[in-house]
């Protein structure tokens, strides 16, 4: 059989039954090497830079420039938001896990620009703010489901707002480190390379690429699995539920709480359902049966992971799995709509523009929240905010339904006197990461590093000696909530 006749029999073969074949490994990487020759680019200076305006980069910006500093954002895509508006369901969580433990007092430990962000995002129609779970309520106590689009067009907003010099569509490529500092960093856009010079280094990539690029320690766990996740039109989650309920399989739901809810749900989802060629096959080719939705009609997010053979920040290995995650995808959207009464006519009207990563490098700060750290509830001298979800509950929760802090050593890069990092890349351990990781931890850790990164710049000081009493002033100025 010639090989193109074989991979379309492959692939239709796959689509119908659910094994879609991996496609096979390319040939090792050329050893040939090509010298770049030195050349002169155009410099601008700021006093601080975020690179990444994910979900903690946008948080670290706003915090930065609100705090007086010249900052600029450099994000890859055309839009700000990260894996917050491509990855997620809902976003945990701005609550301590009050429904799981009776008698605990119902706190809302995450504050500050999130929650103003949250709050205007609601405002605006683009959230479910934060209805307490009806069920599931030991996972997490309430469930803060987003319109994506709306988060990128308010994310934008609040950033103009700020003053912050927004880079999208601007990829960052390489560091230009002397000693133990960072002096700025290489762009490439579509108007060509430039160095962005400053004081003060925010790293908010996921990936870690500005730590690399600049020469800190890090590692490459590998440890979990990747995602794309997709929006499915003309699909109603008040349907879902009936179909769930008709099989006896409704687990995670939140009624929609809001005056104008266009649905009775923002969050359904299955638990132990019984339905062969549904349950079994989404489960073989990664599909989630978990969703959250703010709009009618529509359903905001439905995940379907896949552990990359390989690394996740192999180019070529993330090529071949951004090409199989479509064709599960695909096979996805196909079942719900043969198997969910009321699922006849509905399509994949959104998907993520990449492969969405749960862990990219790990870089490796002065401190390491462990495990204990975070089920213990342990806070420290230089918490620069409280945190209280764990995603492996009810496995593993934070004691009494408390918070832990992360300390501002965990977000200080080994080693280098002017960077930060803030989101997936920090924490070693799975289980804690499974906390830390979290949306609204990655944007509490926004908001610190782009604190931090600002007053050090108006001070000119190293990361290490910003004085730690001036930080929590400036933080809790900017609505931080602490818990010690
Ligand atoms: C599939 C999936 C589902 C999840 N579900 C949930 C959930 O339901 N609830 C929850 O709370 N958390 C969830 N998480 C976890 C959480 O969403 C992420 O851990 C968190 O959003 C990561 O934030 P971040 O700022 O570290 O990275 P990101 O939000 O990914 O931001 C990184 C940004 O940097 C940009 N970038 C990268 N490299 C460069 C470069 N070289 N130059 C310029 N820009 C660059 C990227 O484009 C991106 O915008 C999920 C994660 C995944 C992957």
């Amino acid at each position: 059989m010639r090989r193109r006749e074989f991979s379309r029999k492959a692939l239709l073969a796959g689509l119908a039954t659910g094994t879609v074949p991996v496609p096979p490994r390319s040939a090792p990487a050329s050893e040939d090497t090509y010298e770049e020759p030195p050349k002169k680019i155009p410099a601008r200076r700021f006093d601080v830079v975020v690179a990444g305006g994910g979900t903690a980069g946008v948080f670290a910006a706003l915090a930065a420039a609100r705090e007086g500093a010249r900052t600029i954002l450099i994000e890859s895509k055309g839009y700000c938001g990260g894996t917050a508006t491509e990855g997620g369901t809902a976003i945990h969580s701005f609550y301590n896990l009050y429904t799981a433990f009776p008698g605990v007092e119902k706190r809302k430990v995450v504050q500050g620009i999130p929650d103003e962000f949250i709050t205007r995002l609601t405002a605006m129609g683009g959230c479910s703010g934060y209805p307490e779970m009806q069920t599931g309520r030991d996972y997490d106590s309430v469930c803060t489901a987003v319109d994506v689009e709306l988060y990128k067009l308010l994310a934008f907003e609040m950033l103009e707002e700020a003053g912050v010099h927004v880079a999208v569509n601007t990829l960052l490529t390489s560091a230009i480190r002397k000693g133990d500092r960072v002096e700025g960093v290489i762009t490439e856009s579509h108007g060509g390379r430039e160095a962005v010079m400053a004081h003060a280094f925010v790293d908010a990539t996921g990936y870690g690429d500005l730590c690399a690029r600049a020469g800190a320690e890090y590692s490459v766990p590998d440890d979990y699995a990747s995602c794309n996740s997709f929006g499915l039109a003309n699909a109603d989650i008040e349907d879902y539920h009936s179909f769930l309920k008709t099989h006896d399989a409704v687990g995670q739901v939140c009624p929609d709480t809001r005056e104008d809810a266009e649905n009775r749900f923002v969050r359904m989802g299955a638990e132990a359902l019984e339905f062969p060629g549904l349950a079994d096959e989404a489960k073989k080719i990664g599909v989630s049966l978990v969703t959250t939705t703010v709009r009618d009609n529509y359903l905001m997010f439905i995940k379907c992971n896949y552990k990359v053979p390989g690394s996740v920040l192999d180019r070529d290995d993330m090529a071949r799995a951004e090409i199989e995650v479509r064709k599960r995808m695909a096979r996805g959207a196909q079942l719900l709509r043969k198997h969910v009464p009321g699922f006849g006519r509905a399509f994949m009207a959104r998907s993520s523009p990449s492969l969405c990563i749960r862990r990219g490098r790990l870089i490796s700060c002065d401190y390491d929240v462990s495990h204990e750290d975070v089920i213990e509830g342990r806070h420290f001298d230089d918490d620069v905010f409280a945190y209280g979800f764990h995603d492996m509950a009810p496995r593993y929760q934070i004691k009494d339904g408390g918070t832990y802090g992360i300390p501002y050593r965990a977000l200080c890069v080994k080693g280098i006197d002017n960077l930060y990092a803030a989101g997936m890349m920090i924490t070693s351990d799975h289980r804690a990461h499974m906390s830390t990781r979290n949306t609204v931890s990655c944007m509490g850790q926004g908001q610190a590093t782009g604190t931090a990164a600002a007053l050090c710049a108006a001070k000119e000081l190293g990361s290490r000696e910003l004085p730690g009493t001036v930080l929590r002033d400036a933080l809790v100025e900017g609505g931080v909530y602490f818990e010690a």
